[in-house]
């Protein structure tokens, strides 16, 4: 039984994921910025076995030379562009994208990454957590944030 299920803005794509979960987080690093045309990403990473794709595969960007030294892809629908997510190769989950989850509007992130690559603007809500570099399975220096 699904929980979770998204498309891309033509379509193309579509799936259904049968798991909550596994981490929530919105990415500040430049990488991030630079991929995706915005200030941030905002991930909802699902283990790759709950995930179904009921449609052809999202193309994958595989980038080997980031900053941060994993090999990363930027995973898209080749007909509309919509950004499905990424997927970082040394991991079993799948990151996707919040926005083409049709479940967005009930997802809260509080966790934020790479805060020292944020961009000036970038603010982060009460109760939010910020890591200065990468961080996974609550490893990594925090930042100190003014927020109140
Ligand atoms: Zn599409
Ligand atoms: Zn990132």
């Amino acid at each position: 039984m699904e929980k979770y299920s998204g498309r891309c803005k033509c379509e193309k794509i579509t799936f259904k994921i049968k798991g909550e979960p596994k981490w929530k987080v919105n990415c500040n690093c430049n990488w991030c910025q630079t991929t995706s045309g915005g200030a941030f990403r905002s991930f909802v990473l699902f283990n790759e076995e709950d995930i179904e794709y009921q449609s052809e595969m999202p193309t994958f960007y595989k980038d080997t030379k980031t900053d941060h030294g994993r090999p990363m892809s930027n995973i898209f629908c080749s007909t509309c562009g919509t950004i499905i997510g990424i997927k970082v190769h040394s991991m079993e989950q799948q990151h996707f994208s919040i926005g083409i989850l049709d479940q967005r509007k009930n997802i809260n992130i509080n966790c934020n990454i790479w805060g020292e690559e944020a961009l000036q603007f970038v603010n982060y809500s009460k109760n939010s957590e910020v890591y200065k570099k990468g961080y996974w399975n609550d490893t990594g220096e925090k930042m100190k944030i003014e927020n109140d």
